[in-house]
């Protein structure tokens, strides 16, 4: 694979450019030519000379929507296929105030939850940071978005990956996507969800972006969870909520736990009790979800009126709680169910 351009920053494209001698004016135009989605090939401001020079080096097109489902609701669902044949997927879903983009940091997961099909084949790579932004460029210009007027008005890192297993490239794209002269998303209009990577979460309160932080909790008790969530056998709870602390104090922002209802497993009266007590009196909310079956993993789901009745009892707990609406069930909406299917599919 060739280097990727949108890795760079528009400092690191000025010196780029400037380095092989064409005027200053040009970064600006490639620059703002990669982020409104075009491929080198096709910035038109550019010479032929120049972007074949470019070519020699650096990917044309380095996320590529190979498929797009729409479901009923309007939710779109997204392959990408990038520069290596690698596979990842997204998901677009639009609401009144916006359009929120799901987004993939990395070609399948090393966390291995007992019910995410992101992981049943481990981690293959991680993307880097302009393969996570691309995810972005590409949507935003098929929609008819430009930098200026965004069709994508919302990232949420919560496709395929552990986006602070790829810490590096996770916060470069975290300042590439929020950079002015870009798509210049508002951090407040990003969501980044952790499995809960203690030492990185403390990293990112440091590097002080407003984005909301989002841990996937699904149980009040480190036993339990690490039935399910094999990484709270190296995190405890308690930590976890530390580094939350932390990020509250540093960006003054409440966080979000998910916690998707697995029959049987964490659905239980005395699980939601546990959970008030945990988290009553903290600055967040609790964002419950339905399990979103996949076959492979063997774990079931719960009724609507049995997740209902959950989150009523975190509300008459004290919690701030909903249930997360289901969208886009009808086309494989859960983590990595499309790329499974997709690749199933492709080996016969
Ligand atoms: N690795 C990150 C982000 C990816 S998943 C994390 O763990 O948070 C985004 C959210 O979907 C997480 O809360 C994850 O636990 C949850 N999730 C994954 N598979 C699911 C499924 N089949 N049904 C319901 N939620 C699921």
């Amino acid at each position: 694979m060739k280097e990727i351009l949108q890795d760079l920053s528009l400092p690191e494209v000025e010196a780029l450019v400037a380095g092989m001698g064409e005027p200053k004016f040009r970064a600006g135009q490639l620059y703002r030519g990669l982020m409104r989605g075009a491929r080198i090939s096709d910035i038109s401001e550019l010479s032929k000379a120049f972007k074949a020079k470019l070519l020699e080096k650096f990917e044309d097109e380095p996320v590529r929507i190979a498929q797009v489902l729409t479901a009923s609701d309007g939710t779109e669902k997204y392959l990408f296929a990038l520069a290596d044949g690698n596979i990842v997927e997204g998901v677009l879903m639009r609401y009144k105030y916006g359009n929120t983009q799901c987004v993939s940091t990395q070609v399948g997961c090393r966390m291995n939850c007992a019910f995410c099909a992101s992981g049943l084949g481990g981690l293959v790579r991680d993307l880097t940071a302009g393969e996570i932004l691309s995810q972005v460029l590409v949507v935003n210009a098929r929609l008819g978005g430009t930098i200026d007027k965004r069709a994508v008005t919302n990232v949420v890192l919560m496709g395929s990956g552990e986006p602070l297993d790829n810490y590096d490239n996770t916060v470069r794209f975290l300042r590439s996507v929020t950079a002015p002269g870009g798509i210049c998303i508002s951090a407040r209009n990003i969501s980044l969800s952790t499995c809960g990577l203690v030492p990185r979460m403390h990293e990112l309160a440091e590097e002080g972006i407003p984005l909301n932080l989002t841990v996937s909790l699904h149980s009040p008790s480190d036993e339990e969870r690490a039935r399910i969530m094999p990484v709270a056998k190296a995190y405890k709870i308690a930590d976890i909520l530390a580094a939350c602390d932390h990020y509250f104090e540093k960006t003054g922002r409440r966080y979000i736990f998910e916690y998707s209802l697995i029959a049987g497993e964490n659905d239980g009266k005395a699980h939601a009790e546990q959970l008030v007590s945990l988290l009553r009196g903290r600055p967040c909310h609790v964002n419950v979800i339905r399990l979103n079956e996949v076959k492979e993993r063997g774990l079931q789901g719960v009724s609507e009126k049995d997740a209902y009745r959950f989150v009523g009892m975190l509300e008459r707990g004290g919690l701030s709680a909903t249930l997360r609406r289901t969208i886009g069930a009808d086309i494989g909406g859960a983590c990595g169910q499309l790329r499974a299917g997709y690749l199933k599919g492709a080996s016969g």
